[in-house]
């Protein structure tokens, strides 16, 4: 079954013709699982995929429906599924068993990779996962600073721990979400990304900032664009008032270039928060800064320093299993040309959906940096041509507005039925992996795309 065998049926009735294993496992789930998922984006009506295998850039359902995919594991995978130096590795450390409950060779293989890749990186720590790492670079730029306050940037996201939660989505004011306490988010100061304005006024009117904290190719890598420009004036005003600057690079680190966006740009923070691609799809995290910062977590310069240190357990953190994946991926981005595969294929991909946008006459845009891209539902119709669009000339709160209609959804569930896997972004990663038949699959999976849209009367 496929959305070629019934051209006449809407979207949503030619994916439940497609997928009836997935709707039965989401009718079961959804007596056990809250809203019947694991992961709030996989929440998507009627039901969602289920997932049975994968390879290099496609995946299967249990229905055996074939995708192009660009979850790519939520950035994980930048070298595809199943990369075979990964799981060579991955298959080893299972032999040898999955937790010794002690140090091992490969964590210390592992940071030695990341410090040679990543030029903020002095120091390591392991942590299971980037919603950890961002909770440790807090504490330890608190910790290291004696100040108590926060920034971030509204839209954009560092995982769910509570100091994460307002002005991601929601709670634009520094309001507290459902469930953290006004304690916590007071310490929070948000601003909107590239204001230099707000962040100087921040500066001004605060002395007691301990950290800033951003995602530096912007929010939702790059859906919110950033200036380097702007990167270096926080740079420059973290420097001045000894506060200390986190790039959030759990999406961007390794997979922007080699050493992330900080080696790309060539601003150097003073902590860099990973994940994702760092663990080679295996769960994991890390911290990583300057030794005088993580030398917060170093019991013998705490002591010989008279300072707290902070303690820090995790049953899983630097998990073999994880390292193995996170050295074999490392390895195989130094010793190929991985990187700049993603990021061409994406720069060319972006080209030839908007060329599809222009033949079709949508006002819609595709856009991104490196190996990402984004639809631009343009909800305000502003007039725009979609190979010159230009996210920067769009505040950061028009590029994450969604149309009506539930459009978004829409799209995804166009790309779906035509065998493509994006985010109801709708958004994309890609990785090195995906190559001329995928790029194929993808742009044809858009026009049809746009298509069923005009013909549900969703398109003008
Ligand atoms: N920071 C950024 C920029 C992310 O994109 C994510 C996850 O998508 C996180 C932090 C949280 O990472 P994790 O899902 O591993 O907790």
């Amino acid at each position: 079954m496929s959305a070629s065998t019934l051209p006449n049926a809407t979207l949503t009735a030619t994916y439940e013709a497609m997928t009836p294993g997935s709707a039965a496992l989401a009718g079961k789930a959804r007596e056990l699982l809250p809203s019947g998922i694991a992961h709030d984006s996989r929440n998507f009506d009627p039901y969602p995929l289920y997932i049975q295998r994968a390879l290099g850039p496609v995946k299967w359902d249990v229905d055996n429906n074939k995708y192009v995919d660009y979850f790519g594991g939520h950035g994980a995978l930048i070298l595809g599924h199943n990369h075979p130096a990964v799981m060579a590795a991955v298959h080893a450390a299972l032999d040898r068993g999955t937790h010794f409950g002690a140090c091992h060779e490969l964590e210390v293989r592992w940071a030695e990779l990341i410090t040679r890749m990543v030029p903020s990186a002095e120091r390591v720590r392991f942590t299971s996962s980037g919603t950890e790492a961002t909770l440790m670079a807090l504490r330890l730029a608190r910790a290291c600073t004696g100040r108590e306050k926060i920034v971030r940037f509204r839209g954009h996201f560092h995982g769910w721990n509570d100091h994460m939660t307002s002005g991601y989505s929601n709670h634009f004011d520094g309001t507290p979400t459902s469930g953290v306490v006004h304690g916590l988010s007071d310490s929070v100061l948000l601003c909107d990304p590239n204001d230099v304005d707000g962040i100087t006024r921040l500066f001004n009117d605060h002395k007691d900032i301990a950290a800033v904290i951003i995602e530096p190719t912007g929010a939702s890598f790059g859906k919110m664009p950033i200036l380097p420009s702007f990167l270096q004036v926080l740079r420059d005003l973290t420097r001045q008032a000894g506060t200390i600057l986190i790039f959030d690079e759990v999406v961007t680190g390794f997979r922007v270039s080699r050493g992330g966006m900080q080696a790309a740009c060539g601003i150097i923070p003073d902590m860099t928060t990973l994940a994702k691609i760092v663990a080679g799809g295996l769960p994991g995290g890390a911290v990583v800064g300057k030794k005088a910062l993580l030398d917060w977590l170093d019991f013998k310069v705490t002591t010989a320093k008279g300072l707290e240190k902070i303690y820090h357990p995790g049953t899983f953190n630097a998990n073999p299993v994880s390292a193995a994946a996170g050295i074999a991926t490392l390895e195989t981005l130094q010793n190929t040309d991985a990187n700049d595969r993603a990021n061409a294929f994406g720069a060319e991909l972006r080209r030839k959906m908007n060329e599809v946008l222009e033949d079709e006459g949508v006002k819609w845009a595709v856009y991104g940096t490196y190996s990402g891209i984004h639809v631009y539902t343009n909800p305000d119709d502003a007039d725009i041509t979609p190979s010159t669009f230009n996210a920067l000339d769009f505040a950061p709160s028009m590029l994450g507005k969604a149309r009506g209609a539930g459009i978004t959804s829409k799209v995804r569930m166009g790309m779906l039925v035509n065998g493509v896997d994006m985010n109801s972004g709708p958004s994309g990663t890609i990785s090195a992996t995906h190559g001329d038949e995928e790029m194929a699959i993808t742009v044809d999976a858009f026009r049809a795309t746009i298509r069923s849209l005009r013909r549900e009367g969703l398109l003008a």
